[in-house]
Formats: structure tokens, sequence, C-alpha cells
């Protein structure tokens, strides 16, 4: 079988910061991005990264404050150990500022000076820098304060190159009427619409020569500016700027089928990114999948809630079940250790664990532990199948929009059919009257076959939880390697004996506690 590639990205991470829920979020969201495109049937290039090049170029900070390597380091093995519990694994990895990535960034640059040179031009600079860290604060002469450190940041007078992106209005605007979709969700695209339509400042792309900065092209007094660098970690991810196996590769992969990006960054992946790459004539990515600002509840901190002490008590699927839901239609939200603890109670213990815990030990009681066959002249409506069917499409549908919230809304909704009709049906469990009987195991074979299509769905938001209850199930093949199109109903053999099954658990008591002691309203709403 062919597969077509997929290829998507996350920004790289940078180390200069502590990781917080947000970054967290994205990696989440692109790895759930990752898997569900796996099981449609994509080859698919999962891109993530970081930036640590403080900590390398660190003893050229003549006034670097003391442990800002250390700091680095230790916000590089944080967010890395944030990924292993939430499950979050990439198939590339770009380290911004390696040799290769200065390369590409070279060649890129030099692309576009051969194709478009009147696109870069020499200007004076008026901006704010933070000389302590070695950072761009601002690209306005107005006061502002170092994110880093805190500390006022100087005025910076000077010369520095620029991007043309005000010549790019026209072909941006023609680019958004043709692509309808290239930024999701569409109300995050009627922004960055308005915003092109009101016109375009050209941005500055290099700054003074810093000792671990990349060189401008002939011209070692500029470094390119860290912006430009870290959007070049999507070309040079999949090999651009390399030798002959990484033009395979790049030819392969490129261009992105979607970048994740914040809200924040999104005039960076939305505007001036496709912009550039017009300049250098490369094809442009076919959709921005923009995600709003995640933070935390007043009175809780960033560190509080994704601290050692709380996060080795989590599930990782806990986790993301929780941000997707929340965060995963693009909005804005707040999350917080009590949300979570709550929202993992009531949707993943009572909710979907308790299901399948009471479909599995029907089947082991009255079924002799295998999975039950539908009888031919069944009495029973197929309200489950008929359902399962919009469901699948459905779900498809606002995945691949990228639209998560509203996917497990539908999911949701459709578990509750299936709890209503086991419910309906639970009287005729111990039914003497043949009829009735059949009728139980009706409903019972709907419902395990109902279970193991939310199963295949759930997978890319609760990969350990789903796995779980496919092997109960008694299915020996990986649930990673099912396609959602082609896994059909009635999938689960009738008469195929469901696995050891001890039961299946989630959350921990000590998020238990604090749901109890702070009960807050549905993660949906
Ligand atoms: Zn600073």
């Amino acid at each position: 079988m062919a597969y077509t590639k997929f290829y998507l990205t996350t920004p790289v991470f940078d180390a200069s910061f502590a990781p917080n829920v947000g970054s967290l979020y994205t990696a989440i969201l692109g790895d759930a991005i990752a898997r569900h495109r796996r099981m449609c049937g994509f080859d698919v290039a999962f891109l993530m990264g970081t930036d640590t090049h403080r900590a390398s170029g660190a003893d050229s900070f003549q006034n670097s404050k003391a442990g800002q390597t250390d700091s680095v380091d230790e916000n590089e093995r944080k967010f890395s150990e944030l990924l292993k519990i939430a499950g979050v694994h990439s198939t590339h990895f770009e380290q911004a500022y390696s040799r290769q990535h200065a390369q590409a960034v070279e060649a890129l640059l030099r692309r576009v000076l051969r194709r478009s040179h009147l696109s870069i031009y020499k200007g004076p600079y008026e901006g704010r820098r933070c000389e302590h860290d070695q950072i761009e604060v601002s690209d306005s002469a107005g006061p502002a304060n170092c994110e880093i450190c805190g500390r006022a940041a100087e005025l910076v007078n000077e010369e520095r190159y620029f991007f043309r992106l005000s010549s790019f209005q026209g072909r941006l605007t023609a680019l958004y009427k043709s692509c309808l979709e290239f930024v999701q969700p569409a109300w995050r695209f009627e922004e960055i619409r308005r915003f092109v339509a009101g016109g375009l400042s050209d941005i500055p792309i290099s700054c003074r020569r810093s000792k671990g900065g990349i060189p401008w092209p002939d011209d070692p007094d500029h470094s390119v500016n860290e912006r430009c660098v870290e959007l070049a970690c999507y070309l040079s991810g999949v090999g651009f700027g390399q030798s002959e196996s990484g033009a395979d590769e790049f030819a392969k992969y490129w261009p992105a089928n979607a970048h994740v990006a914040s809200s924040a960054a999104l005039r960076d992946h939305a505007v001036s990114w496709p912009a550039f790459l017009m300049a250098a004539d490369l094809p442009l990515p076919r959709h921005i999948c923009a995600h709003g600002t995640i933070s935390v509840e007043p009175g809780e901190t960033e560190e509080g809630f994704l601290s050692d002490s709380n996060l080795p008590a989590l599930e990782g699927d806990a986790l993301r079940y929780y941000l997707l839901r929340k965060a995963g239609d693009g909005s804005d939200v707040r999350v917080s250790s009590s949300g979570l603890a709550h929202c993992s109670r009531k949707d993943l213990d009572e909710g979907l664990v308790r299901l399948a815990n009471q479909i599995l030990t029907m089947v082991a009681r009255d079924c002799h532990g295998k999975i039950p066959a539908r009888s031919l002249f069944s009495s029973v409506e197929p309200t489950i199948e008929i359902m399962a069917a919009d469901i699948r499409a459905e779900v498809r549908f606002l995945l691949d929009s990228f639209n998560f919230s509203d996917a497990l809304g539908k999911i949701w909704s459709f578990m509750e059919t299936i709890d209503g009709l086991l419910e309906s049906t639970a009287s005729f469990e111990h039914a003497t009257d043949a009829g009735e009987k059949q009728r139980f195991t009706d409903v019972l074979s709907d419902a395990c076959q109902g279970l193991g299509l939310i199963t295949l769905l759930l997978h890319p938001i609760l990969p350990a939880t789903t796995d779980a209850i496919w092997r109960s199930l008694g299915q020996t093949t990986r649930l990673e390697d099912q396609l959602i199109d082609e896994t059909p109903w009635n999938s689960l053999r009738p008469g195929k004996p469901i696995g050891k099954f001890e039961g299946l658990f989630h959350g921990a008591g000590k998020l238990q506690r604090a749901a109890s002691a702070k009960p807050e309203t549905n993660p949906g709403s």
C-alpha cells in the first residue's frame, strides 16, 4: 500500500524559558494530530525541536548570570520529562543552531537573496534588547522588560537587514482567498485576514553579530535573528540545505501539511513565514493549526500545575484528555490542578473506564468471556451501529480539522447512548425467557462493537488507556496500526475470547481528593 505523506511541525522549544503549560499543550496537540493521521493511513513525519544555543554559547556572554547554562539544560531536561509523561513522540527532531541547521539557514537566505533580492534590504533599526540574556525583547523603541531576567531592555540603534513584508500583502491576500482553510480554526484565520488587510510593515531579520548566532551570508557583522532561525527548523528538520539524502527527504516531505502554532506566534506562521517562503520560491505549507493561550487559573502557578510532585501521580492520558478537551477548539483557556482531577474522575474514571469495565464484566460473566454475536433476526434496533457510522465520519472530519474538543464531545455522547441502551436492557440480564435473554445479548454485542470503535477513535488522544481496553477486548493487533476507515463495524470477531481482565482504572487518589475538595464545572464548558 502506498502511503501519502503528512508532515507536521510544532514550534521549537526555547530552553531559555522553563517549560509551561502552553509549550506542553503544543506538543500534545502535535502528537495527537500525528497519531490520528497515521491511523488515517498517512506516512507521518512529526518534527519537534529545541533551541538551547544560549547554553552552548554561554561562554561568550561576558555578563552571563551564574547558572545560565544549568538553567537551559535544566529546562530542556524538564521539558523532555514532561513529553515522556504525556506520551509525546516525534519522528524528527531539530536542534536549532546545530551545524546542520546553521547550514540550512544560510542556504535559505542565499536562496532568497538570489531569487528575490529586492525583498531584503539593509536599513536603520530601533528596538529593545537584553544584553544580559542576549535576546531581542521588542522591535519598537518604547520601554520593555526582558522576559527571562525581568531587567529593563536596552535601546538599540543600529543597521539591520529587513524583509520587505509590506510588498507581500497582495500575494498573501490571494493565498488566503485560494486556501480557505489555510489557518484553522476559521475565527483565528479571520483575525489574520484583518491584520493583513490593515497593511504590513517590513520586519528585521538580522541583529548585531553575537558569538552563538548564525552569521549573515557574506556579512559577518550581522547574525540571522532568532525568529528567522527558529522557523527555518521546519525546513532543515527534513533535510533542506543538506546533502543528497537530505534533498530526497526534503522532496518527500516538503511542503508541511500543518504547522501547529500558538496564537501568540500566529502572525509569524501565517503571515511572515509564507511570505518568506514565497520570496524563497518554495512551496507553502497547507495549514496552520492555531491554538489559544493556555494559562493556569489565578492563585495557581505554572510550576505548581506541572510540578514534579503533581506529575508522577498523573497518568499522561488524563493530562492529554483534559488539555485537548478544554483547548482543542483553538480557544484561550485557563487550566487548574483541581480541574484536571475533576475531569479525570468524571469523564475518564466515571465515564470511559466505567463503561469499559461494565461491558467487559458482562461479557466475562454472561457470555463465557467471549465477544457475543448478534442474532441474525434480532428484534433489537441497530441504534448503536447506525450511530457508529455517523460518529466515525464526524470524528474523522473534526480531527482532520484539528478540532479535538468537539470530536471528544461527539464520542462522549455516543458513549452515553451505549450506556442508556445497556441500562434499558439490564433487567433482561437474568431473564429466563429466551427472547429476552437474546435481546440482552444483542445489545451487549452492539455495545462491544461500539466500545471497539470508541477505542479506535480515542487512540490518538488516550493512547495508553485505549491500548489497555483494546487488549481487554481480546485484540492482539496493535491499535495504532488499525486504520480508522478500514476497521469495519463488527471488527471484534464474535466468539473471540476477551483478554484477561482485571479492571481498568485511572487517576490517582491524590487527584481525586483534590477534585472532591474543589468541584469544577464541566471541562468542555
Ligand atoms: Zn534578560
